[in-house]
């Protein structure tokens, strides 16, 4: 009986195969079988080599980023900027009151001059006095005249200097509704545009999937800091007016009522999940940090600081997920920042 080998899946070799790699499924011969496993191993050196750049970013002492720069920069910027205001200042009140002592003195000195005069010849009497004292007192008017200046902080002809604070790129946008909604401004501003109080929703247009991601929302109007829910759903599942009550719904109502809502998989819980205060009210910013890694969700009150987190079931909520709010009150408005 025949021995039929399959050739060497190498280009232009004319062996045998001897070796199959069970990666690939090529057989191949004992010359190629070495190359082949070379090879590999060139393609787990890159693979190292990528792996070490990333551990060296995730453990470096001070990790940087350009913005770091761009803050030296602006300090480095304002501070000369104020420096040279502040010197200018100094100097013109320097200026002004050497220039005033030296105009006062020329009278004082005629003053000073007859008051020696007195002193050596004695020929003085109560007329002369009161002359001398009259003198006295207009010098000390004329000085304190002079020294006439204050500070005015709120000067709009110098160049000013604006604060800074780091953002957050957010390319979220409000997209689609279920109810009555109103898109402004390319989905960055919604609002519950109904003749009547009731729920409607309005849908994120990004998908995560995967990494960390920071949404900001501003609550621009609430009527009575009632009712208004933040949270997410999975984008496979239908979209519907009353979204926070969709089974892969996962959030918190904003609302200054006793009851703390916080919803669990489109369940309405007790609100004492995650100790969530009702802490939340008209013009505040709420920052929705979603971790589809480790299938979190957090809200962050910038004005109170408070922080909650839910953790999210995958079964509940498969990926991807995608920004999910519900308004109540007609007139109420949110925008993204
Ligand atoms: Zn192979
Ligand atoms: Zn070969």
């Amino acid at each position: 009986m025949m021995n039929i080998k399959a050739p060497c899946s190498s280009i232009d070799c004319k062996g045998v195969g001897v070796f199959s790699c069970i990666g690939c499924r090529q057989t191949f011969c004992h010359k190629h079988s070495y190359e082949h496993h070379q090879e590999l191993s060139k393609e787990l050196q890159a693979i190292s080599v990528q792996h070490d750049a990333i551990h060296q970013q995730l453990t470096a002492t001070n990790p940087v980023h350009p913005v770091q720069k761009e803050i030296d920069e602006w300090e480095a910027k304002s501070l000369s900027t104020i420096k040279i205001v502040a010197d200018e200042a100094r100097t013109q009140v320097s200026t002004t009151l050497t220039e005033n002592n030296r105009e006062i003195m020329k009278d004082f000195a005629l003053l000073t001059n007859e008051l020696g005069v007195g002193w050596q010849t004695k020929n003085y009497v109560e007329t002369d006095l009161n002359k001398w004292r009259n003198e006295l007192s207009k010098t000390q008017q004329t000085i304190n005249s002079a020294r006439n200046m204050y500070l005015d902080s709120r000067d709009t002809s110098l160049p000013s200097i604006n604060m800074i604070k780091i953002k957050f790129n957010n390319s979220d946008k409000f997209g689609e509704i279920k109810g009555s909604m109103q898109l402004e401004d390319h989905g960055r501003i919604v609002s519950h545009s109904g003749s009547y109080d009731s729920h409607s929703s309005v849908y994120g247009t990004k998908l995560y999937s995967n990494g960390l991601h920071r949404i900001l929302i501003k609550i621009d109007k609430m009527h009575d800091n009632y009712w208004i829910f933040f949270g997410i759903s999975s984008a496979i599942m239908p979209m519907k007016s009353d979204a926070c009550l969709s089974r892969s719904a996962y959030g918190w109502a904003a609302t200054s009522n006793r009851r703390k809502f916080v919803y669990l998989n489109g369940v309405l819980t007790n609100g004492t999940y995650a100790k969530y205060n009702e802490d939340i009210r008209k013009g505040d910013t709420i920052e929705l940090t979603l971790d589809c890694h480790k299938k979190k969700i957090q809200l962050l009150n910038e004005r109170t600081k408070q922080k909650y987190d839910i953790y999210v079931d995958g079964r509940e909520c498969p990926f991807p997920w995608r920004l999910t709010t519900t308004l109540h009150h007609r007139g109420d408005r949110l925008s993204l920042i």
